[in-house]
């Protein structure tokens, strides 16, 4: 490793020992190397499509049994994904820091699987099954269903309760995020003292404001990412590399500093 990335993972690693609270910004990226294809990187076609065009209200309005073949291939292909060391690394940090948050762009519920627990999903969660029946104001909407791998994953699921067709848990293209979670991320990113965002291009709003409130509010922003980042002017350290390696770089400079 360069000294200089090396000499910069150190100093994040002696901050990150010091801080009370730390905010985690995680995208695509930290997937890449579990094999789940990033949307804008190589191999994020599905049939020669781009996601936007499936991953829409407008398609599955248009198209419902479009939209779920192109969620039965990512539920098969993401049963066969593990987590990687940029995943079990942050559930390691989880446990290193008093108030450590996790907010995640990502749908493929890794985070979860490496033993993270206190996870802000922001765009969902792709083995949630959502009624899309219509309901009377005064009436609490039918619950989300959980699938997991071992659940038959090629047919169009129905709501256990009301019957009508469900669709996938997940924000879609053009899309409010959940506002709760958006409101818990909010106030993670103006609390914290550091934040860290890996594996995101940080270019789908309104998540990617989260680290520019972060450092309105003072936080220090540390970047991962094996290519320049679009928010590195705004960062206090760039680690240029992929998430894999540094994070569990970071844990294991935190851990020799308290040997
Ligand atoms: P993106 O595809 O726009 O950007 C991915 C970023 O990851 C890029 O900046 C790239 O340089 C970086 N990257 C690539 N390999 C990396 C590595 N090994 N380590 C660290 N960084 C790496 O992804 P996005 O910004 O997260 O936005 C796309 C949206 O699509 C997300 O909001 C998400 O909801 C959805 N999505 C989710 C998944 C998933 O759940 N794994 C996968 C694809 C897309």
């Amino acid at each position: 490793m360069a000294t200089e990335l090396a000499n910069n993972i150190r100093q994040v690693a002696d901050m990150l020992k010091e801080a009370e609270r730390v905010c985690c910004m995680t995208g695509a990226g930290v997937s890449a190397e579990s094999g789940v294809a990033t949307f804008r990187g190589h191999g994020g076609l599905w049939e020669g499509r781009r996601p936007e065009e499936v991953a829409s209200p407008e398609a599955f309005h248009a198209d419902p049994e479009d939209v779920w073949r192109f969620y039965f291939w990512r539920r098969k292909k993401l049963a066969e994904c593990k987590p990687n060391p940029g995943h079990y690394a942050l559930a390691r940090l989880e446990g290193m820091i008093p108030s450590f948050t996790l907010v995640t762009q990502n749908v493929d519920d890794l985070h979860r699987v490496a033993g993270s627990e206190r996870i802000i999903e922001l765009h969902g969660n792709v083995w949630i099954n959502r009624c899309t029946g219509g309901h009377p104001s005064d009436e609490p909407p039918c619950p989300d269903t959980r699938v997991t791998p071992d659940d038959v994953l090629d047919e169009i699921p129905h709501c256990p309760k009301c019957g009508a067709m469900m669709r996938p848990g997940v924000v879609w293209f053009g899309e409010m995020l959940p506002s709760d979670e958006f409101a818990a991320a909010v106030t993670a990113a103006r609390d914290c003292q550091v934040m860290l965002v890996a594996g995101t291009s940080a270019v789908v709003h309104p998540a990617a404001s989260i680290a520019t409130w972060a450092a309105d509010t003072g936080a220090a922003i540390v970047e991962i990412n094996p290519e320049a980042p679009p928010l590195s002017s705004a960062a206090d350290y760039c680690l240029t590399g992929p998430s894999g390696e540094i994070l569990p770089a970071i844990v294991e400079a935190m851990s020799a500093a308290s040997a």
